[in-house]
């Protein structure tokens, strides 16, 4: 996959510059990535997000970050005394080229890769990080289709989401239902644009977020449906067209495995804690209506290039059976032997 760096923007909007500065000594989990208001008393004790079950503090205790410290922390070049600031990059899917994974380095907290979908109509970006670059910010606000949203899949990738919405002037799409997990509630003013949207929502022409619970009552894919798009113009690599099948970005969701194969269904993913059999089948029933053949996770390398519906299937059968269960006529029937 390409890795594209940033150059530094020769312009970036003052609302930009004014929005990472007023956040920008925010406290910031360094486990999860997580952003408090400043006001918030949670510094004296744990991170909230952390401290669920689902999450972990880790065994050396809870240590806090900053958006300004962040920007500080230097990549040691190996071999030599120099070093780098940490810095965002983008990673270009090689089959689509429309899809880029906004990775930073060093990485930082659970490091997930925001992904930048940029349609016909509009660009949006799925999922948030802690780390935001001037170079970034720079790139996100010339994209020649102007960006339209910010939306999230739940509340372990809220991280600074509303920085970002600020930064970038943009709508922060969070669902109602994970509401109690964003930590900046009380900062969100008049002038910001928070929509907390239920069961599934239009972001733009062909692009939706649909509200699939399990992992969090709240957690959501997004899907785009590249089948609308008007046909690409020719492409760089003729031996390979540009998809345009539908397409669903999981996020912890439902995860796309290391074999890129198949899907595990998570409660709790870095706790290894499975989701119950019910609500592994209400995400398939969530997705049942939808068109699509192709699907990928929040890190680059997690892809289900062909066939992905039929992955699904396949793997809700196969993870029921893990857990016990097999499905006759909708129904859950306990396995005996
Ligand atoms: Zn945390
Ligand atoms: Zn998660």
């Amino acid at each position: 996959m390409p890795r594209i760096e940033l150059a530094p923007s020769p312009s970036i909007p003052l609302h930009s510059l004014e929005a990472l500065q007023s956040d920008a000594l925010l406290p910031i989990c360094k486990a999860c990535g997580t952003q408090y208001s400043a006001s918030s008393p949670i510094i004296e004790k744990n991170c909230l997000i952390c401290e669920d079950p689902r999450q972990y503090v880790p065994s050396t205790g809870q240590e806090w970050s900053s958006l300004a410290e962040l920007a500080e922390s230097d990549i040691q070049k190996q071999n030599d005394k120099e070093s780098e600031k940490r810095k965002n990059y983008l990673i270009e899917d090689d089959e689509d080229g429309r899809i880029k994974m906004i990775a930073c380095d060093p990485s930082f907290g659970i490091n997930q890769t925001p992904i930048l979908i940029e349609t016909s109509e509009g660009s949006y970006i799925w999922d948030c990080a802690s780390f935001i670059s001037l170079p970034l910010v720079g790139h996100l606000t010339t994209l020649s289709k102007p960006l339209r949203a910010i939306a999230i899949s739940h509340p372990h990738f809220f991280t600074t989401s509303l920085t970002w919405s600020r930064a970038l002037k943009v709508p922060l799409y969070l669902c109602e239902d994970d509401r109690e997990w964003f930590q900046r509630s009380g900062d969100i003013t008049h002038d910001d644009q928070v929509i907390w949207w239920k069961g599934e929502q239009e972001l733009g022409k062909g692009v939706k977020v649909i509200q699939c619970g399990g992992h969090f009552p709240g957690s959501s894919i997004l899907y785009w449906d590249r089948l609308g798009e008007p046909a690409p113009p020719k492409d760089d690599l003729p031996t390979k067209p540009t998809p345009v099948s539908g397409i669903i970005f999981t996020a912890d969701t439902l995860m796309v495995q290391p074999t890129q194969r198949s899907f595990s269904f998570l409660w709790s993913v870095p706790n290894l804690i499975p989701l119950r059999p019910q609500a592994i089948l209400s995400i398939q029933e969530r997705l049942k209506y939808l068109s699509f053949t192709q699907a990928t996770s929040s890190w680059p390398n997690r892809w289900i290039r062909e066939d992905a519906k039929k992955v699904l299937d396949e793997s809700v059968t196969a993870y029921l059976a893990a857990e016990g269960w097999r499905v006759d006529e909708g129904r859950l029937v306990e396995l005996l032997t």
